[in-house]
């Protein structure tokens, strides 16, 4: 059995891990933090194997420090840590031979999406997106949008355009990041969802990822817990985790 803390409990995502890490055979909840909780007690009550943190930027950090100190490994899904917050908390994680697992995206079925629209670059240079959420995003393309289309551009051997085209409307053939075409629908009745087309003669190649719900993030979690203990100090990303000698 793994000793899990979730901190960040009664969050959106952190209420989702907690029900996760309830369900597994594997895992014990050891405990559970949120705003106004005693972090220092419950991590010395809990004696926690791993701590996974879904809080806020501020808190992040100190969270982490915290239960790497107390001698467990950490996983942060918060997202907006500096990149020096990174540095020390990757310092610390090595003088303690623990593991601190931050990844932005623990969705699985994105992070393979990403991986499989890189490998498909490779034989269909003609590549779109097509990124679609919920009418409340303000930002836009999204991240994961961005990182594919930068990943899908390194992978592909040259940028493939139709010759001439015109826009007959600003933003009809959509942005662009590193090239690639992106379109961008805020729309009610999403959640977070995107396609990324690939055309080639005859023939087209369409890869889709549907987030319908916060559950999506679970088993990523839950595998980053698992593995923790095969890694020592800072690992980024949910694909370091997937696919640690890449
Ligand atoms: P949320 O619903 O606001 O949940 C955050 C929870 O943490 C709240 O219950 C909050 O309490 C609590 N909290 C704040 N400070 C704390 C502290 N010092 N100690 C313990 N708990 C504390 O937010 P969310 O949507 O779950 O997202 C949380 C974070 O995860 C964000 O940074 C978000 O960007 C990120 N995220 C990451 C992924 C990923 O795949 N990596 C996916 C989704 C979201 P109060 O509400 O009382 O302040």
């Amino acid at each position: 059995m793994i000793r899990v803390v979730v901190l960040g409990s009664k969050g959106r995502v952190g209420s989702q891990i907690v029900r996760g890490v309830r369900a597994a055979r594997d895992l014990e909840l050891a405990g559970e933090v949120d705003v106004g909780d005693d972090l220092a007690g419950v991590l010395a009550r809990g004696r926690p194997q791993v701590a996974v943190d879904f809080t806020t930027p501020s808190a992040a950090e100190p969270n982490a420090e915290a239960a790497l100190r107390a001698g467990a490994h950490a996983v942060v899904g918060t997202t907006g840590l500096e990149d020096t917050a990174l540095r020390r908390l990757d310092t610390l994680a090595r003088e303690r031979r623990l593991a601190c697992i931050v990844a932005p995206n623990f969705a699985l079925g994105a992070v393979l999406m990403m991986r499989f629209a890189e490998e498909a670059a490779r034989h269909f240079p003609w590549v779109e997106i097509v990124e679609r959420h919920h009418e409340g995003k303000v930002d836009a393309p999204s991240g994961t949008a961005r990182l594919t289309a930068e990943r899908v551009a390194a992978a592909r051997a040259a940028p493939k355009e139709p010759e001439g085209a015109t826009e007959g409307a600003p933003g009809a053939r959509g942005g662009r990041v590193a090239g690639v075409p992106v379109h961008s629908l805020r729309l009610p009745g999403s959640v977070a969802h995107q396609e990324v087309w690939f055309g080639g003669p005859g023939e087209s190649l369409v890869l889709r990822h549907d987030a319908i719900d916060r559950a999506v993030y679970v088993p990523g979690v839950l595998l980053a817990v698992r593995r923790a203990s095969l890694h020592v100090g800072l690992v980024q990303g949910l694909e370091a985790v997937l696919w640690p000698s890449r």
